[in-house]
């Protein structure tokens, strides 16, 4: 059997990074800069007001604090004004946040401490020499590097691109991925069920897990165990898309689509395994064409339990995060827990960060999809235990 970290490698093998691509502020968020991110302008743009107030000469209102100055207010400027006149010595000039400093005036006194005159202006406080006046350049100088590649694309990364004229950003993009599931017995939710069949659950599960993890997915499908339509579906997206996710057909049993499909013995692009864990055994990798395929067993929580193991840290690892894993914890064990021997265990968990304690969530089998929903994380048992006592202490991954 293939270790859990071998295949976590393989899969991350065929799913590389795309080319940086250019994408409008929205369309980048939460995605990872691939160029620095440099200042074409300066912050602030201009030397520019802090208060709502008046500019002035500093010594013109040296005295204030003890003799109110009262000055004749030559301009108005609120913010956008684009002319802007210079401030005459023994004038003041009205003047808004965020509106530039005229020429000749050294100092801004706040509305608060004057008449609030339109005509003349009584100041009752002294200002000192650059009082509340926003230098340019003094957040960002022109030509400075402001972020390096790599950084994540933050709302105020996306807020400071903005703030520096950029209406875009390069970054790595977000891989596109086909989810199709499998099985004749599947129909989707929202009609009847006629008796044998089931509602579809995978697809749409694993559909918002890629969206979860920051990956696109512009198409989903359902095939039944018909090696002719599923075998279509390849054809119809392989080439337009990164990554091909599948669940269900790959088990011993007969009507296996996605083994019959590419050949059991692997000879055909997908190379089928055996995986050192629990649940999620059989893993199926390869390429259709030149697009990778990443074949997940069909029961639910071995769906989601390989996305979470396989999958999700490959898609974002391509996405150029630094962290692409769940964060690991350590947490007290509550219950006792089984792990088979010599292989790995995924047991959904309930964590409780504050006690730092975390209980196993519901029985090991892999239909039971209502503790995997409510779980908040996985329990991650090495492959040589087999037996943990309550208060051991236990490795997780946190889901939350
Ligand atoms: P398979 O791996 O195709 O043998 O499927 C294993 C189990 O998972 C069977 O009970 C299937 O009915 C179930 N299953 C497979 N695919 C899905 C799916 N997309 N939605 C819900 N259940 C599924
Ligand atoms: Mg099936």
């Amino acid at each position: 059997m293939r270790s859990v970290e071998e295949h976590q490698r393989i899969v991350a093998e065929h799913l590389p990074a795309g080319e940086p691509v250019a994408l409008a502020l929205a369309d980048a968020e939460n995605l990872v800069l691939a160029a620095d991110l440099v200042a074409e302008v300066a912050l602030p743009v201009f030397d520019n007001s802090a208060m709502d107030g008046y500019a002035v000469r500093a010594a013109d209102v040296a005295g204030a604090d003890d003799t109110p100055v009262t000055l004749p207010v030559a301009e108005d400027i609120p913010a956008g004004r684009t002319d802007i006149p210079a401030l005459a010595p023994h004038t003041a000039h009205r003047i808004m946040t965020g509106a530039p400093v005229p020429a000749g005036a050294t100092a801004i006194v706040p509305v608060e401490r004057t008449d609030g005159g339109v005509d003349t202006v009584k100041i009752r406080a002294a200002s000192a020499e650059g009082r509340h006046i926003r230098r340019a350049g003094e957040d960002v100088p022109a030509g400075a590097t402001v972020l390096r590649a790599g950084h994540r694309v933050t709302p105020a990364v996306v807020g400071l691109a903005a703030a520096l004229g950029h209406d875009r950003l390069t970054v790595w993009p977000r891989p596109r991925v086909l989810v199709i599931s499998t099985g004749t017995e599947l129909v989707a939710p929202g009609t009847p069920l006629q008796p044998g069949q089931i509602y579809e659950s995978n697809a749409v599960m694993l559909a918002a897990a890629v969206r979860d993890a920051g990956a696109a997915v512009p198409a989903v499908a359902t095939v039944s165990d018909d090696v002719e339509e599923f075998a279509a579906v390849l054809d119809r997206y392989a080439g337009h898309i990164d990554l091909i996710v599948t669940s269900g057909g790959v088990s011993a049993g007969a009507y296996e689509v996605v083994k019959d499909a590419f050949g059991r013995d692997g000879g055909q692009g997908v190379q089928f395994v055996k995986v050192a864990m629990q649940p999620g055994m059989p893993q199926g990798i390869g390429r259709v064409g030149r697009t990778g395929i990443v074949t997940l067993p069909g029961n639910p929580v071995s769906a989601m339990v390989s996305f979470e193991v396989f999958l999700r840290p490959a898609l974002r690892a391509a996405m150029g995060l630094a962290r692409p894993h769940r964060p690991r914890r350590e947490a007290i064990l509550t219950d006792a827990v089984r792990s088979p021997p010599g292989k790995r265990q995924f047991r959904r968990g309930v964590f409780d960060a504050d006690a730092g304690t975390v209980v196993t969530w519901g029985p090991p089998a892999s239909h039971h999809l209502r503790y995997m929903a409510s779980a908040n994380c996985l329990l991650d048992i090495p492959a040589d235990v087999t037996d943990l006592a309550a208060g051991a202490a236990v490795r997780l991954w946190d889901l939350s």
